[in-house]
């Protein structure tokens, strides 16, 4: 496995490669690697000839109240990890490589961006569509792999590449849990032992949501809302930034519930925000 920090030293290896026709799969993390990134590098090896990934926290898709400082970091682990899955080459720039000056030219996808954590997190897809582009624009790939965890990320990203002819397959890899469930996130790790016992209403949520649209057939978008925040508030330290329920293609909510539907959640657990989300078919 090649290690490098630089645009230059990425083109040139991944140049290589593309001229003897080898088919690239990349996948852009922010490191501090869990076993859901590891699956993304494992189905990018399987799908390409050459697996790249990235990793690279990346400012411009944090607000300024967010966890950009402290977002946890252990280089030395991930390239161990990513290692161990086969990955090819790993492309790790400092901020000063992928922004030498502040830009003008920003990557903004409309409309898709307006509920879920595009609400809450103003001017985040807008910073995750600008760094992937020029991730892209770098490495070029073949595939890229996204995970199910960021659901709107993927439909973003998906629109994106669409909208601007950006020659590259997007692939979506299911949510990889813990073994109560929880989503695996780089941070979880800010959980206290406590906090942690909470942090599984999510995916509690999830099934519950499942379980009253599929079994009890409730149909109102607003009784179902009403019954998993009153769920996730039964857990202590919880306060909800939102339920969504509605078009897992559009990212619409709809007032009643037609299947396949998409339940889409964020709670902050303690100061900790957490997403999980899946579509009921
Ligand atoms: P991040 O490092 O959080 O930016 O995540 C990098 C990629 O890994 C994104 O495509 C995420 O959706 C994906 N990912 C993160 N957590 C998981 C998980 N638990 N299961 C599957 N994919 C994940």
């Amino acid at each position: 496995m090649e290690v490098v920090k630089t645009k230059a030293e990425a083109k040139q290896k991944i140049g290589l490669w593309k001229k003897q026709g080898l088919k690239i799969g990349f996948v852009p993390t922010m490191g501090y690697l869990h076993k859901g990134h590891l699956s993304l590098m494992e189905l990018s090896k399987k799908r390409a000839d050459k697996s790249v990934i990235s990793i690279f926290v990346n400012p411009t898709q944090f607000g300024p109240s967010e966890d950009f400082e402290r977002y946890p970091r252990d280089i030395q682990r991930d390239l161990e990890l990513s290692n161990s899955v086969g990955v090819d080459l790993v492309f790790m720039p400092e901020v000063k490589e992928m922004y030498p000056e502040p830009i003008k030219t920003w990557v903004t996808v409309e409309d898709l961006t307006n509920n879920l954590c595009g609400k809450s997190r103003p001017g985040h897809f807008k910073g995750v569509a600008t760094v992937v582009t020029k991730l892209f624009n770098i490495i070029q790939p073949d595939i890229a792999v996204f995970g199910q965890k960021d659901y709107q990320q993927v439909q973003v990203i998906k629109r994106m590449v669409r909208d601007l002819d950006i020659p590259v397959k997007i692939i979506m890899a299911p949510i990889v849990r813990e073994k109560d469930g929880l989503a695996m996130s780089s941070r979880n790790t800010y959980l206290s032992k406590e906090e942690r016992k909470s942090a599984i209403c999510l995916f509690k949520a999830l099934n519950l949501a499942k379980e009253l649209i599929k079994e009890k057939g409730i149909k109102k978008t607003k009784e179902l809302k009403d019954q998993l925040e009153n769920f996730i508030h039964s857990f202590p330290f919880t306060k909800i930034d939102y339920i969504f329920i509605g078009d897992p293609e559009e990212l619409t909510e709809t007032s009643s519930i037609t299947l396949p539907t998409l339940v889409a959640l964020a709670v902050y657990v303690g100061t900790t925000r957490l997403i999980d989300n899946e579509v009921i078919t």
